[in-house]
C-alpha cells in the first residue's frame, strides 16, 4: 500500500497544501492531522469579524463543511512525535502513521506573559477558536476594564473590537508608538489617533512589573514599573508569537526561529517540508532567509510545498503581504520589512484622514507600499516593488499621477 502524503496542521498552509495537491492531480492518500478538534481555520477573521459578531463561523473555515470528504482527505487529531529516519508520525491516539512526504505546518504560539501573577484568571492570550469564541462572551456585555499588553496588529486589532462592545481598554506596549517597529512612527501614530479617538488609552513605554490578583484567583490590575497600578478585570496578551517547532526539535530537524528550509521548502530531512509561520525559508529575493507569520504567506506557502511534495519546481518569492481591519481603518501591506526598515517614507494621500498609501523607497525603489483606505492598488504596489522601477518621488507622492505609469 501506498504510503500517505500527511500535512501536521490544522490552520491555512496545511489546508492549502491539501487542495493543491488535489488540485495539481494527486490521487494518492493525504493524511491532515490537526490538534485542536476542527476541521482546518483560518485566524485573520478570529479578532475581526468573528469577535465582533458580524461575520460567521461559516467563514472561519478555510474549506466548506464536507471539502474533507468530498476530497478524500482524511481529517485526524493530534501528532504526538515524529519519528524521520523511519518516515512515521505518532499520533496522540498511540497510533502510527507512515509517511511518504510530511509537510509541517504547526504555526505559532502565543508568546506568554513572563510576570508574577501572569497565570492569573482572565489573563489571556489569543490564537485560536475556543480563544475567540472566550473573548467574545467576556466582552460582548461591554463595561470591562481590559488591559492590552502589546501593540502589535493583532493587539491592535482587539483593542478595536473590545472597544466596540463598550469595554475600557489600555494599552501598554514598549516604544513610543504602536506598530512602529512595522510601519516606522508616523504612520504608528495615524493608528494610535484613530483608537484614541474610539477612546483607548495608550501607557507606551511603560514596563508592567506584575499582574495583581484578587482573593477569588482572577486578575484585578497590571502593576507599573513606577508602582503605578492600572485597575483591571481582563489581561490580553498580545505581544507576539514564537514558531511552533517543538515536534521538530524533538525530531531532530534543524530549527532556528523556526524549522529552516529552502526555497521550496525543503527541511534538513528528505521528505519532510514546513510552510506557514513555523518555516523560516530562504528566500531567493532577499537572498536570506525571511519568517512571515502572515495570511498569504500560509497560502502561498502551502502551494509551493504541495509542488514540492510532487516534485514541482515551485520557489516561495512572494512579496510579504498583510492586511488589517481596526474600526473604518482597513489596510494592506506589501513589502520587504527587512529593507523598509530605515527607507525613506513617501506618502501619497492624506495622512490626517487616513487614506493614503505610504511607500518605503530605499536607493530609489520600492521596498514596500501600504494602502490605508484606499483599494485595488496593490497589484500596482507589488508591480514597483517587484520590477525595482526606480521612481521619481515626487511623482509617487502625486496622487494624480497614475501608478501604472510609473515605469
Ligand atoms: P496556524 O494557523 O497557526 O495553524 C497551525 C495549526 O497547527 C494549528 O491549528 C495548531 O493547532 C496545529 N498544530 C500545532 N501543533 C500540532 C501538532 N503537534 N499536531 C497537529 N497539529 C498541530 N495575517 C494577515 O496577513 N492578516 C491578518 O489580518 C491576520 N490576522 C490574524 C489574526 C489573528 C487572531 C491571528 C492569530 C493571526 C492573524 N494573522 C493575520 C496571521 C495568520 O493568521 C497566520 O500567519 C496564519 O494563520 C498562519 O497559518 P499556519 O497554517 O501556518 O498556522
Amino acid at each position: 500500500m501506498t504510503s500517505p502524503f500527511v500535512i501536521v496542521g490544522g490552520g491555512l498552509a496545511a489546508a492549502t497544501a491539501a487542495e493543491e495537491l488535489r488540485q495539481r492531480g494527486y490521487d494518492g492518500p493525504i493524511e491532515l492531522v490537526a490538534a485542536e478538534g476542527f476541521r482546518p481555520y483560518q485566524r485573520p477573521p478570529l479578532s475581526k469579524e468573528y469577535l465582533t459578531g458580524s461575520g460567521s463561523l461559516d467563514d472561519v473555515f478555510v474549506h466548506p463543511e464536507g471539502w474533507e470528504a468530498e476530497h478524500d482527505v482524511t481529517l485526524r487529531t493530534g501528532v504526538a512525535a515524529l519519528r524521520i529516519g523511519d518516515h512515521v508520525v505518532e499520533l496522540s491516539d498511540g497510533s502510527s502513521l507512515p509517511f511518504a512526504k510530511l509537510l509541517l505546518a504547526t504555526g505559532a504560539r502565543p508568546r506568554r506573559l513572563d510576570l508574577p501573577g501572569g497565570d492569573a484568571r482572565e489573563v489571556r492570550t489569543f490564537r485560536t477558536l475556543d480563544d475567540a469564541d472566550a473573548l467574545r462572551g467576556a466582552l460582548a456585555d461591554g463595561g470591562r476594564r481590559v488591559v492590552l499588553l502589546g501593540a502589535g496588529w493583532i493587539g491592535m486589532e482587539l483593542a478595536a473590537a473590545a472597544r466596540g462592545y463598550g469595554n475600557e481598554v489600555a494599552v501598554i506596549a514598549r516604544g513610543r508608538v504602536p506598530l512602529a517597529s512595522g510601519i516606522g512612527d508616523e504612520l504608528g501614530l495615524m493608528y494610535r489617533r484613530a483608537h484614541e479617538e474610539h477612546g483607548v488609552v495608550f501607557r507606551m513605554d511603560a514596563a508592567p512589573t506584575a499582574i495583581e490578583v484578587g482573593a477569588d484567583g482572577a486578575v484585578t490590575g497590571v502593576r507599573l514599573g513606577d508602582d503605578d497600578l492600572l485597575p483591571a478585570d481582563l489581561v490580553l496578551v498580545a505581544h507576539g508569537v514564537e514558531p511552533e517547532t517543538a515536534l521538530a526539535e524533538t525530531a531532530g530537524l534543524d530549527v532556528d526561529h523556526g524549522i529552516l528550509v529552502d526555497e521550496r521548502l525543503r527541511a534538513s530531512a528528505p521528505d519532510i517540508l514546513a510552510a506557514g509561520d513555523v518555516a523560516n525559508p530562504y528566500h531567493p529575493v532577499l537572498r536570506r532567509r525571511l519568517r512571515n507569520e502572515h495570511w498569504a504567506n500560509a497560502i502561498a506557502g502551502g502551494k509551493v510545498a504541495a509542488s514540492t511534495m510532487l516534485d514541482g519546481d515551485a520557489v516561495l518569492d512572494d512579496i510579504p503581504y498583510l492586511y488589517s481591519d481596526q474600526y473604518d481603518v482597513g489596510m494592506e501591506y506589501s513589502g520587504y520589512p527587512p529593507l523598509a526598515d530605515g527607507a525613506q517614507l513617501v506618502i501619497r494621500g492624506d495622512l490626517a484622514a487616513r487614506e493614503l498609501v505610504a511607500f518605503w523607497v530605499r536607493d530609489g525603489r520600492v521596498v514596500a507600499g501600504m494602502n490605508v483606505n484606499v483599494w485595488d492598488v496593490n497589484d500596482q504596489v507589488q508591480r514597483l516593488i517587484r520590477e525595482r522601477v526606480v521612481v521619481d518621488t515626487d511623482r509617487l507622492a502625486d496622487a494624480s499621477v497614475d501608478l501604472a505609469s510609473l515605469t
